[in-house]
């Protein structure tokens, strides 16, 4: 197999369009051979994954369809698989995985350093390092092994996982309270032992405080992305770009020394600021990969139950 020097320069000279391309390629590469994670997570992951490709295409693009897509990623060149222009890159002959399914060398350097996303999103290099140690603490990261945001199926498995062997209370309650208390005083979370001992809440985020202090999102009761905006202040918003849509947006300034919310969007309810000291939240990964998703199935579960259907949210043993 080609060994591959993809240095992020490489990547810097291909396109949005191929970049958003590579992205959405070597997340689903990593998805395809990934042990870890169950058959339908991982088809949903490999299906957001192809709609990312087709839309870097463009309009006018013909983007492979799905079977073709999972085709290629097992046998073709990167350079097959970008739209566009081809380039003399060496990115271009590489392989995302060999010929018995594994991940190439490349792919996994790629992972880390040809993922916009992973960049982009704040905070994120600290969560994949608390994810890392979270997952190591569990037993499911061999020293040496890298991990990316590819492992959202992983994560919540390896979580499930563990809190199902401590028994159905410890479970019920441990999936509860990650779902409903992204962020718990350090006290309260003294009384989870279990999930103390998982190691899952970490301090608050540097991204996600401003002057010392961070402020919940009203509707996940996460913890807002602080942005600094002039000299003296800030924007808060939820790091979930529906909640961000529905009103999940602060400005935080100082009146004679005393810092304030004021409402960017249509929530007018304005969460509290609270000093950084005391608190411990999930990371972003954890936060993204069973929060949302519990908040959602608790939806679903209100909606079933209000038409009638008798629905058992996370019966043990579904992970
Ligand atoms: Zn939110």
């Amino acid at each position: 197999m080609l060994a591959l020097e993809a240095t992020p320069a490489e990547i810097d000279e291909l396109d949005q369009g191929q970049r958003d391309a590579l992205d959405a390629c070597v997340i689903a590469a990593m998805t395809l051979c990934t042990p870890e994670g169950d058959a339908r997570g991982r088809a949903r992951l490999l299906m957001e994954c192809h709609g990312r490709y087709t839309r870097s295409w463009g309009v006018f693009g013909k983007a492979a369809s799905f079977p073709a897509f999972l085709n290629q990623l097992r046998s073709a060149p990167v350079g097959a698989l970008l739209p566009g222009p081809g380039s003399w890159s060496e990115i271009w002959d590489v392989r995302l995985l060999e010929d018995d399914g594994t991940a190439t060398a490349a792919l996994t350097r790629l992972i880390m350093e040809a993922s916009d996303q992973a960049h982009e999103v704040p905070g994120l290099s600290a969560d994949l390092r608390h994810l890392h140690s979270v997952l190591r603490a569990l037993g499911k990261l061999p020293p040496g092994a890298r991990l990316a945001r590819i492992a959202a199926e992983a994560v919540q498995h390896a979580v499930f996982r563990t809190l199902q062997q401590a028994g159905f209370a410890a479970y019920t309650e441990g999936r509860g309270t990650l779902v409903n208390d992204p962020v718990l005083g350090r006290r309260a979370l003294s009384r989870y032992a279990l999930l103390t001992d998982l190691g899952v809440y970490t301090g608050i985020s540097p991204v996600q405080q401003f002057a010392g202090r961070w402020a919940p999102c009203p509707l996940c009761k996460g913890t807002t992305r602080a942005t600094p905006r002039g000299h003296h202040g800030a924007e808060l918003a939820c790091e979930d770009e529906r909640h961000r849509q529905r009103g999940a947006r602060f400005k935080m300034e100082s009146d004679d020394g005393q810092w304030r919310l004021k409402p960017l969007g249509e929530i007018r309810e304005i969460p509290e600021l609270r000093p950084v000291e005391g608190w411990v939240a999930l990371s972003y990964g954890l936060w993204q990969w069973i929060t949302m998703p519990g908040l959602l199935e608790i939806d679903l579960e209100a909606l079933a139950y209000g038409a009638g259907a008798d629905v058992r949210l996370w019966p043990f043993g579904d992970s």
